[in-house]
């Protein structure tokens, strides 16, 4: 392990002896994760990258050394492991350790954690409490109503008319949300939630919804308790305020939205406290500003006048899955030729989100959602080509992409 770390450790060749430098522990194990310790190699302030669990292309691309057995569940093994290791920085990717207090206990500990509380991340962790926050602080949000009795969730339900939207109150891996056509639909989502609870404890809420029309969009902010930074640098910088609620948010906001056909206006969906995924990847391949730097600025609540700088042009990703995802599909299956993809123009920076290596040193995909492919161009056409000619090169049999990843934005000349 020493010595893997002194490999990382040298990609930044020599820097001032007064500056600041961290070991950064980035916990989590996907696409997100991958392109932060991409972008955290490029970052002078960071001295050495640690990922847990990490994953295979994390490990064999040298942007971080893996932890694989770091229990990252087990708060004291990772303050242990922080403590072995001098690491002065953790960034925590998903949200589920999040949400069960990692940063509370990190902290506590007096360990710079980028993530919020949990108390904060409920933003995320609880539908019904980013609700109350709306109706608290008059944000734009779809008409509802929380029900934990099937019955009385059906006879508003019936009241409301479909189409509306059913949703699980806490987290339930991205399958929490009905947007029924139906009154039938409505009511079988509601029974499962609240009759069969196949989402556990998430599900003994359900937040009925008013079904909003119009096209989605995602606004990402670094926040560090008192100031937020946009992540897009052509937008001005603004106040996320959430202090009232008496719990401080350090980490990303990220606001889903639906800007409804009917009026114009943007209307909040969702909260997510951590990065997107894959937006994360095509924003880390644009970030040009020394990430472990704004992060530990924004864990200091020092954010106020920073800006971010971006590289011009666009970046954008095409996700290759497992045939069959989102239902069944085969793990195991070998991929080849990630090198020869990575070739196909400098900008071009392969993700791993659910790889391994199988006992030939060959990539096997182990999930749904296994590669990010990621370009910057130009703009966002040139971006798109690179992304596409490199998927062209990746032979995975066991592989598929969407082909019109980037039409939205293109048929409406918008930026990416
Ligand atoms: P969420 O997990 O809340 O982001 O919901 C997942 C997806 O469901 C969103 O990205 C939307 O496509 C859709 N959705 C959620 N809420 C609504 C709503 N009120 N109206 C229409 N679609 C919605």
């Amino acid at each position: 392990l020493k010595s893997e770390l002194s490999v990382s450790s040298d990609g930044h060749g020599s820097h001032g002896a007064s500056a600041e430098r961290v070991v950064v522990l980035v916990i989590g194990g996907g696409g997100r994760e991958h392109a932060l310790c991409y972008a955290l190699q490029r970052s002078p302030a960071c001295d050495a990258i640690f990922c847990a669990p990490g994953n295979a292309g994390i490990s064999t691309s040298g942007n971080a050394t893996c932890i694989p057995d770091l229990d990252i569940s087990d708060s004291s093994a990772v303050i242990s492991f922080c403590r072995e290791w001098s690491v002065g920085l953790v960034v925590v990717g998903p949200e589920a350790p999040l949400v069960s207090g990692l940063a509370n206990d990190l902290v506590m500990a007096g360990i710079p954690t980028f993530g919020p509380s949990a108390e904060a991340a409920a933003l995320e962790g609880s539908k019904n409490f980013m609700k109350t926050i709306c109706d608290k602080y008059g944000i734009p949000t779809a008409k509802y109503q929380t029900f934990s009795d099937a019955s009385a969730a059906k006879q508003y339900i019936k009241e409301q008319g479909a189409p509306i939207v059913i949703k699980a109150d806490g987290l339930a891996a991205g399958k929490g949300v009905t947007v029924a056509m139906t009154l039938e639909e409505a009511y079988e989502a509601v029974d499962s939630m609240l009759v069969e609870g196949v989402f556990g404890s998430a599900g003994c809420q359900v937040i009925v919804e008013e079904f909003l029309e119009g096209e989605e969009a995602s606004f990402f902010a670094l926040v560090d308790g008192e100031n937020a930074i946009p992540l897009e640098s052509a937008q001005d910088h603004k106040r996320v305020g959430d202090g009232d609620t008496g719990c401080k948010f350090v980490g990303v906001l990220y606001a889903g939205l639906m800007i409804e056909k009917k009026s114009g206006l943007p209307k909040l969906i969702e909260y997510n406290v951590r990065f997107g995924d894959p937006e994360s990847q095509v924003l880390m391949v644009r970030l040009e500003s020394d990430l472990a730097k704004v992060l530990l600025a924004a864990c200091r609540g020092e954010l106020k006048g920073v800006s971010l700088k971006w590289s011009p042009g666009s970046a954008m990703v095409v996700v290759m899955a497992s045939k069959g995802y989102p239902g069944s599909y085969e793990k195991g299956t070998v991929i080849r030729d990630l090198e020869e993809a990575e070739h196909v123009a400098p900008s071009v920076k392969i993700f791993h989100a659910g790889t391994a290596l199988d006992s030939d040193g060959n990539f096997i995909a182990t999930g749904g959602r296994v590669l990010g492919i990621t370009a910057n161009g130009k703009d966002l056409e040139e971006a798109r080509d690179k992304a596409y000619q490199a998927v062209e090169e990746i032979n995975w049999p066991g592989g598929f992409y969407r082909k019109d990843i980037g039409w939205r934005a293109l048929s409406s000349k918008a930026i990416c």
